[in-house]
């Protein structure tokens, strides 16, 4: 099904035999506020390592995966069958870095990254700057000092993985100098003199890694931590969205598809007034509808994949990677809520993958631009290339 090659099937089975492994941890996970025990924790990652499942976004030259999208794809999806994060040790380094990266932060960041042994995290998000990226007050000033590096002011929000990461990908405006006003990155090693957490607040899924709140104060970093040019912040995050919003459509198809497979498997077991639910057609329906909804999700996603290794044009990409970030997480939320339904009072319970999954699911239609950012960007592409050229 789907055309897949014999490659692509092989990346998909070691990818699913890895979630396989780990989805049996997801109730102990859950009942210790998304930690494992370090060993279990460093088994697990360096099982995803050792079946060739980490980086596939990555050159081979770098020691990453050299995969298609559509593999890189076919792997997120299995990452998207397990809650608590528990798959998150299939790392996917920054795909658009290797580009920009100079020799000495390729060494310093790039391969650390793709052997996994350097983690990042992302430091973009302001109090007052959300979906609105253009709206950031985090400055980047020019270090009198002589040495010829910057000096990083501002408070980020959601910072995930802060708490494990390595190092920083920080966002600012350039304070003076020719791009005065210009966004520009920086990376910032962590910890750094003048980077602290402000707080730590709860969010709604229980995993290890968490979203603090970071102030960074008079944070100096050297020329050389400069990513790119300045003035080139805003163009990496761009490319970055596009990868990373096909890649949550694509966790969100692994996720509808475990809910599905969970809750048929239920349905037609779980025995009310001498029958089992799945003959109820109000019951039938909700199973009917969602898998109707993830085989339609996972064509759109699959076929958006192929588009982008056939290299299609970069802004027809971009939209079919807003309409697979909107469609998939939007599919895979109403699938969520009616496996919940499906499972009565034992969908409620936190030991059940559907409960798991409902709350999970809801950030897909939030982070890496809202489902009303996707909209927006799907409908300005419609106005000025036509809808044909999309879709
Ligand atoms: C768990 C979690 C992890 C995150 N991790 C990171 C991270 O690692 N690094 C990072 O930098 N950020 C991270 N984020 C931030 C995330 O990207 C933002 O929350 C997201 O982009 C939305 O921004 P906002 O929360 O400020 O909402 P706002 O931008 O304030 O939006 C509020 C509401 O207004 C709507 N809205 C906004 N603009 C428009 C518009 N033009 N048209 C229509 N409606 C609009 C939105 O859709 C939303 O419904 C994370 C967020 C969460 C929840």
């Amino acid at each position: 099904m789907y055309g897949l090659t014999e490659d692509d099937l092989d990346i998909q089975k070691r990818a699913r035999m890895f979630a396989d492994e780990v989805i049996p941890y997801e109730g102990q996970a859950e009942l210790a506020g998304g930690e494992l025990p370090a060993d279990l924790a460093a088994a697990h990652a360096a099982r995803a390592r050792e079946l060739g499942i980490c980086a596939t976004n990555m050159p081979k030259e770098l020691g990453g995966g050299g995969c298609t999208t559509l593999q890189q794809v076919l792997v997120q999806e299995q990452v998207g069958r397990v809650t608590n994060a528990l798959a998150w040790p299939v790392s996917t380094p920054p795909s658009w870095l290797p580009a920009v990266a100079t020799p000495d932060q390729l060494e310093r960041y790039v391969k650390p990254a793709v052997r996994g042994e350097r983690e990042e995290c992302y430091a973009i998000t302001e109090e007052d700057a959300g979906s609105d990226v253009s709206a950031i007050e985090a400055t980047a000033r020019r270090d009198g000092g002589g040495g010829g590096g910057y000096l990083l002011n501002g408070v980020k929000w959601h910072v995930t993985s802060f708490n494990t990461a390595d190092f920083a990908f920080f966002q600012a405006k350039l304070v003076g100098g020719p791009h005065d006003g210009e966004h520009a990155m920086f990376f910032v090693d962590l910890p750094s003199p003048g980077v602290s957490v402000v707080r730590t607040p709860a969010y709604s899924h229980t995993i290890s890694h968490h979203h603090p709140i970071v102030a960074f104060t008079d944070v100096h970093v050297p020329a050389a931590n400069l990513v790119g040019a300045e003035g080139d912040g805003m163009t990496f995050a761009y490319e970055w969205f596009r990868f990373e919003r096909l890649m949550v459509a694509a966790r969100c198809l692994g996720a509808a598809e475990r809910l599905t497979g969970e809750m048929t498997a239920f349905a037609v077991t779980r025995r009310v007034g001498g029958h089992p639910i799945s003959e109820f057609g109000l019951v039938a329906g909700m199973l009917a509808d969602s898998l109707t909804e993830l085989f339609a999700a996972r064509s759109l996603a699959y076929e958006t994949a192929r588009g982008i290794d056939r290299g299609g044009d970069v802004k027809v990409a971009h939209a079919q990677c807003s309409m697979a970030k909107l469609y998939c997480s939007e599919m895979a939320g109403r699938v969520a809520d009616r496996a919940v339904q499906v499972f009565g009072g034992r969908g409620y319970m936190r030991e059940n993958v559907a409960e798991r999954f409902y709350r999970e699911l809801r950030v897909e239609r939030i982070w890496e631009g809202t489902s009303e950012v996707q909209r927006a960007i799907i409908a300005g592409q419609m106005a000025k290339r036509g809808p044909a050229a999309l879709a």
